[in-house]
C-alpha cells in the first residue's frame, strides 16, 4: 500500500457514498452512515438521477445484515459429509496454508487446468467481482471462465443486426408513444426504471406488455400479449409481416440506414398470420393489431428482458428483435428504438489490469454453464473448485448432475461467501467475505450511463475478508511476488480511471469522492448511428448479416423451434406437455436474499402458478404440494392455481435456497444446461415439464419415475 490519504479510510464516524453491489440494473448510489466503525443506516443518493434518493427493499436492511448472526464470520473446515453443512472453525493461517499445499500438489501432478475458478455476479464491483479473481487465477494458469448464463446469447444476436451491445437510453423515454415491455417484469427487476414509464405514461403513452406470464403492472397495460415461451421470434417476424405488407414501415431511414430490406421482405413473407399464430398461440388477428399499433405510435420504445433470450433460440430472438426498430425508423429519436440490459453496455475493457501477461499458459475459457460437465471430465480431472461470488448449487441447471459432481470426495472445494450456502455446504473449506460495506470498489451500470464509487465504510468484521485481500493471501502463499498483488482497492480503482477509454474521460477520484458517481461517456445506439459510426460490418443496421453466415448462422431474422417444444420433440411435449418458466420474484435477487423470505412471515414462497384449466386436468388445487418433473429431475412446489400463466405454461418465482423448499429441491433440478443458439448462453426456459398433484408419502423419487 502507498502513502494512503486519510480521507480514503473508512470514516469511523461520519458518511461516505456507496453503491449497491448486486447484479440488478438499477446500480444505486447510496449514502452509508457509520457510528464508531459501526454502519447504522443506509439511504439512496438523492442527487443520482436515476437512483434519485429511494431503494429498493432487497437492499435497504443491508446493515442489520452486516451484523446478522448467521452470517460467517470465521473460516470452517468440513467435519461433515459433502453437503451436509457441519464444519469446525479454523485460522485463516491454517486455511490458506491448506489450500496453498492441496494446490500446489495437485499442479504438480496434474498441471493448473485440474483447478476450475467459478464466479456469478455477487458484486458487481470491478475489482471484487472481476479483477482480483482474473489476476490470480492468469497466474496460476487455471481456465478462465466465460460468464455466459445472464445475457450472452441475447447481446450476441443484437449485436449482429446492431453492431454493438448499446440500444436506446432507457432513461429517456419521457417522450415515446408507445413502451413495449417485452419479456420483462421491470416492476420487479428495475424499480427505477418505474419513474420513467411512470412520466411516458403521463405523457400519453401506451403501454404494452408481451409475456407468458401476467407480471407486476400487466393490468394496467394497454395491449397484452402472450406468446408460447420461446416462440418471441416468430412474434416479430409476423409482426414485420404485417408492416411490410401494409406498406407501413419507415421506406427514407431504411433506404439510409439499414442494410437487406429486401431480403428481409422475403424472409418475412414466410410467416404469414396464420403460421405465426400456430407458433405463438395467439390470435391472428391480435398479432395483426398489434402489428399495426407498433407501426402507428411513433417513436416506440421496446424494453427486452432477458427472459425470452434464455432459450435453445435466445440469440436469434434478440437478433430479430433488434430488426423491428428499424423498420419503423424509432431510432431517429432519442431514448426511442430498444434497450436490452447487458453488462457490456459500460464498454470500458479492463482486461490490461487482470494479468493475462502472468499466465504460463496460454489463455482458455470454460463455459460456466458446462461446469457439472467439467467436473465429472476425466482426462484432465478437475480436482479443486474455487467458488466466490455465486451459489452455483442453487442458480446452476440441471442440479442432480451438479450435485453429483459436487459431492465428489477427491474434489477439494472451497467456497469464498458472506452465507453457508447451498453451495457452502459442499464445500471443503469455507472463507468469510466481506460485504460491500467492507470494502471499496468501483461499479457500474448495465442500464443507466454512471461509474460509481463504492468507498468503504466500515473495517471488516473480524475475520471477514474481501476477494481482493484472500486472493493477495493466496498470491503470497503460493509465492507469486508479482507486483500487482501488492495493491489495494484505491490503486486498482486509480489505474481502471487510468484506462484510455472515452467512456472514462473526465472521471476523476476527486469527484467521485465529491459525488460518489459520475456520468460515463456512453454512446446509444442513435447516437452512433446518426454519427454513422455504427460498429457493424457495413456501418448500417443489418436485417441481412455477412457476418452471421461467416459465423455459421442463417444471416436473416428467422425462427427455429425451442430444443424442447412440441415442434422438435414431439415425443418429450407427450409426456411433459408443460412449460417450466423459472422468472425473477420480487423479493430476492438471484438467490440473493431467498434465505431471509422465511424471516420475514413468508411473504413469498416457492409456488407453482398453473393455468386453471392445466390444473382441473391433474386434479390439482391451490394449496396442494405437487411435483414438477422431467427426465432429468424433479422438485416440489405449493400450487398456485389462477391465469396469471397462459395454459401449457406453468411458472416459479425466485430462487430460494433448498431448505425452503418442502423436499429440499429447487426448479433447477428439471432445468436443461444445453446452451442457446449464439454464443453459448444459458437455455433453461426450453424446459418441458409434467407435474402432479403429491401428498408427503407420495412424494419419493419412485412414483416420479412410475408417472414418467
Ligand atoms: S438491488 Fe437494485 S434497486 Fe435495490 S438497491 Fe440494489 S441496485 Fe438499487
Amino acid at each position: 500500500m502507498s502513502d494512503r490519504d486519510h480521507h480514503l479510510l473508512p470514516p469511523d464516524t461520519g458518511r461516505v457514498y456507496s453503491a449497491c453491489p448486486h447484479d440488478c440494473p438499477d446500480a444505486c448510489s447510496i449514502i452509508s452512515y457509520v457510528q464508531r466503525n459501526r454502519l447504522t443506516r443506509i439511504q439512496g443518493n438523492p442527487d443520482h438521477p436515476v437512483t434519485q434518493g429511494f431503494i429498493c427493499r432487497k437492499f435497504s436492511g443491508a446493515p442489520e445484515r452486516v451484523y446478522a448472526s448467521d452470517r460467517l464470520h470465521y473460516p470452517l473446515l468440513r467435519t461433515g459429509k459433502k453437503g451436509e453443512g457441519v464444519f469446525r472453525r479454523i485460522s485463516w493461517q491454517s486455511a490458506i496454508a491448506t489450500i496453498a499445499e492441496r494446490w500446489r500438489a495437485l499442479i504438480s501432478h496434474y498441471g493448473p487446468y485440474c483447478i476450475l475458478p467459478f464466479y456469478g455476479s455477487g458484486t458487481e464491483g470491478l475489482i471484487n467481482g472481476k479483477i482480483a479473481g482474473k489476476r490470480f487465477f492468469n497466474r496460476l494458469g487455471t481456465l478462465q471462465l466465460d460468464r455466459t448464463i445472464c445475457t450472452k446469447s441475447g447481446r450476441e444476436g443484437y449485436r449482429y443486426t446492431m453492431g454493438t451491445s448499446s440500444g436506446a437510453d432507457p432513461a429517456a423515454i419521457a417522450r415515446n408513444k408507445l413502451i413495449i415491455a417485452w419479456g420483462c417484469n421491470t416492476a420487479s427487476t428495475n424499480i427505477h426504471h418505474q419513474t420513467f414509464l411512470k412520466q411516458a405514461r403521463q405523457n400519453g403513452a401506451a403501454l404494452a406488455v408481451i409475456n407468458p406470464v401476467k407480471v407486476r403492472g400487466s393490468e394496467a397495460a394497454d395491449y397484452l400479449l402472450s406468446p408460447r415461451p420461446g416462440t418471441d421470434g416468430a412474434l416479430a417476424l409476423g409482426m414485420m409481416h404485417v408492416i411490410i405488407a401494409e406498406g407501413l414501415y419507415d421506406q427514407e431511414f431504411i433506404d439510409r440506414y439499414t442494410l437487406g430490406f429486401d431480403a428481409l421482405k422475403q424472409t418475412v413473407n414466410q410467416y404469414s398470420l396464420d403460421k405465426v399464430a400456430a407458433i405463438t398461440d395467439i390470435p391472428a388477428t391480435a398479432i395483426r393489431d398489434f402489428a399495426l399499433v407498433y407501426a402507428r405510435l411513433r417513436p416506440s420504445f421496446i424494453y427486452v428482458g432477458p427472459g425470452c433470450q434464455r432459450h435453445s433460440n435466445g440469440g436469434m430472438t434478440l437478433r430479430t428483435l433488434a430488426c423491428l426498430p428499424a423498420l419503423v425508423g424509432a431510432w431517429q429519436h432519442k431514448g426511442s428504438g430498444l434497450y436490452f440490459p447487458t453488462s457490456t453496455i459500460f464498454p470500458v475493457d479492463t482486461s490490461a489490469l487482470e494479468g493475462e501477461e502472468l499466465r504460463p499458459n496460454a489463455p482458455e475459457k470454460y463455459n460456466m454453464i458446462e461446469l457439472a460437465d467439467r467436473l465429472a471430465q476425466k482426462d484432465p480431472p478437475v480436482q479443486s473448485l474455487y467458488v466466490f461470488n455465486g451459489n452455483p448449487a442453487t442458480v446452476l441447471y440441471n442440479q442432480n448432475k451438479l450435485r453429483a459432481a459436487l459431492r465428489r470426495e477427491d474434489l477439494f472445494t472451497i467456497v469464498h461467501d458472506q452465507y453457508l450456502t447451498d453451495t457452502a455446504r459442499y464445500a471443503d473449506l469455507v472463507l468469510p467475505a466481506t460485504t460491500q460495506f467492507e470494502q471499496s470498489d468501483l461499479i457500474f451500470s448495465y442500464y443507466h450511463f454512471s461509474v460509481l464509487l463504492n468507498h468503504q465504510a466500515i473495517e471488516p468484521v473480524p475475520e471477514c475478508r474481501s476477494n481482493l485481500d484472500t486472493f493477495r493471501l493466496l498470491a503470497d502463499a503460493m509465492g507469486f511476488t508479482d507486483a500487482c498483488f501488492q495493491e489495494d482497492s484505491w490503486d486498482i480503482i486509480n489505474s481502471i480511471l487510468a484506462l484510455d477509454h472515452p467512456a472514462l474521460s473526465g472521471i476523476t477520484m476527486d469527484k467521485l469522492l465529491a459525488n460518489g458517481w459520475q456520468r460515463a461517456n456512453i454512446e446509444t445506439a442513435d447516437e452512433l448511428l446518426s454519427q454513422g459510426r455504427l460498429p457493424t460490418p457495413s456501418g448500417r443496421i443489418e436485417f441481412y448479416s455477412e457476418l452471421m453466415k461467416a459465423h455459421g448462422h442463417y444471416p436473416l431474422p428467422w425462427y427455429v423451434p425451442p430444443r424442447e417444444s412440441r415442434e422438435r420433440t414431439p415425443e418429450l411435449y407427450r409426456q411433459f406437455p408443460l412449460h417450466f418458466l423459472t422468472s425473477s420474484t420480487h423479493s430476492s435477487l438471484n438467490s440473493n436474499y431467498a434465505q431471509f423470505n422465511d424471516l420475514h412471515g413468508g411473504r413469498d414462497s416457492p409456488t407453482l402458478i398453473m393455468h386453471p384449466q392445466d390444473a382441473a386436468a391433474r386434479q390439482i388445487k391451490s394449496g396442494d404440494f405437487v411435483a414438477v418433473f422431467n427426465q432429468r429431475g424433479r422438485c416440489r412446489l405449493v400450487a398456485r392455481v389462477d391465469d396469471s400463466v397462459k395454459p401449457g405454461v406453468v411458472a416459479s418465482q425466485g430462487l430460494w435456497w433448498d431448505r425452503q423448499y418442502p423436499d429440499g429441491t429447487n426448479p433447477n433440478h428439471t432445468t436443461p444446461d444445453f446452451t442457446g443458439d449464439i454464443g453459448g448462453g444459458s437455455a433453461f426456459n426450453s424446459n418441458l415439464v409434467e407435474v402432479m398433484a403429491v401428498t408427503d408419502s407420495q412424494m419419493t423419487t419412485t412414483d416420479i419415475r412410475y408417472a414418467c
